[in-house]
């Protein structure tokens, strides 16, 4: 799982010269790390070649996503759309439904626009210089150094949630890395340490000692190829570094959705193309109010959400999911259509569709849980 760090402030970086601290380090040091790499990495599909389409899809679904999760993903993304080329051209439906279950849509969305851009602009090949990849949707200074490194071999650094954790506790720093001036000591360090060839192997390695041997409860230091120049582990410093942000508290919210039934039928919405899972499909619902029970809150939101008339019925589910702080619990009811038509403040368009054609739409994990509930065997008689 990739979280970046990108650049965000431009105040000084904190004493001692990166530079001169890597340097004592860069003969011997790239060398340990590449043969311990050649020894431990693990086989991935977006490992097997240099190509840096395939590349940039892999590493903008890890973002945030663990590596076994993505292998499926990115094996269905890349058969369905095996060029860049092919994913310029396609339907942004499509390439949401494909991601459906990976979370953070707006990767996706920024994949497909830069796509269209790069096909317009540069034959549909992904360019293999980094000025031609800036301002580009979604590419940030991680994952345009990730792709150049790895695909064209361009002596590029990269830092990440475990390249971070190894630099932060090889150089013994104790400060806050998701601050600007440590950030840039760090971008600058994991520079000064790159070797003149194979950065793209360099940066990966990196990264898989993160991921296999300096982990962040438990670093298996006496495995590692960095022991002998680590200073954390010369001074005991594993647990403390990198210096962590405490977990803000859980917020607990209540929810109601409504599967409203005309026939064969359920009504189904789609959000708007901005703000959280733009453009997706789902079933009206939204928060309750404080102290109102879930049921009046369902009948409540089907008008407020829709402009429709219906009768509520009987609960279907309850579903329970988080989205980063928010631990969400999410009552699900069907009622019956009775009259009027769809307007909505929120959603942009409506649509009926059967059970069996919620498949073709794209919805978010807990929706998706929902729609199957319509077609669970012992559950159609209720609704249908
Ligand atoms: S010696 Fe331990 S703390 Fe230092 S980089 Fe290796 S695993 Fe991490």
């Amino acid at each position: 799982m990739q979280q970046h760090l990108g650049l965000k402030s431009d105040r000084a970086a904190p004493a001692g010269d990166p530079v001169d601290a890597a340097a004592p380090l860069r003969r011997r040091l790239p060398r340990r790390l590449l043969d311990w790499f050649a020894r431990n990495r693990r086989e991935f599909p977006w490992r097997r070649d240099r190509d840096a389409y395939r590349i940039w899809v892999s590493e903008v679904m890890l973002q945030q996503t663990q590596a076994a999760a993505v292998i499926p993903y990115f094996e269905r993304f890349l058969r369905t759309f095996p060029t860049l080329a092919d994913l310029a051209a396609a339907d942004e439906q499509d390439v949401l439904r494909l991601w459906e279950g990976l979370g953070y849509y707006r990767r996706a969305r920024d994949l497909l626009r830069t796509a269209r851009l790069l096909a317009a602009t540069n034959g549909g090949r992904f360019p293999d210089q980094l000025a031609a990849l800036h301002g580009l949707p979604g590419l940030g200074r991680y994952t345009r150094n990730a792709v150049l490194s790895q695909a064209f071999d361009r002596r590029l650094p990269i830092l990440e949630a475990n390249s971070v954790r190894v630099l932060t506790r090889l150089f013994g720093r104790t400060g806050d890395p998701r601050r600007g001036p440590e950030q840039r000591w760090l971008w600058a360090a994991a520079e000064a340490l790159l070797p003149s060839r194979r950065a793209g192997d360099f940066n990966q390695a990196l990264m898989e000692l993160g991921a296999l041997v300096c982990t962040p409860a438990a670093p298996r230091c006496e495995g590692c190829p960095l022991a002998e120049d680590c200073v954390a582990r010369r001074l005991g410093l594993q647990t403390v570094i990198p210096a962590r942000k405490p977990k803000p508290a859980p917020t607990l919210v209540r929810e109601a959705a409504v599967v409203i039934r005309r026939g064969e039928q359920v009504l189904l919405l789609q959000r708007p193309p901005d703000g959280r899972w733009a453009s997706l499909w789902e079933f009206p619902h939204g928060s309750l109010v404080e102290g109102e029970a879930p049921d009046e809150g369902a009948a409540r939101l089907l008008h407020e959400l829709t402009g429709l008339q219906g009768r509520l019925g009987s609960e279907l589910i309850t579903l329970r999911h988080s989205v980063t702080r928010f631990r969400i619990t999410l009552v699900c009811f069907e009622a019956e259509y009775l009259a009027g038509d769809f307007h909505s403040a929120f959603y942009c368009q409506a649509v009926w569709a059967t059970p069996a054609e919620l498949s073709a739409y794209a919805v978010s994990s807990p929706q998706r849980r929902l729609a199957k509930v319509l077609t669970a065997a012992g559950r159609q008689g209720r609704l249908f």
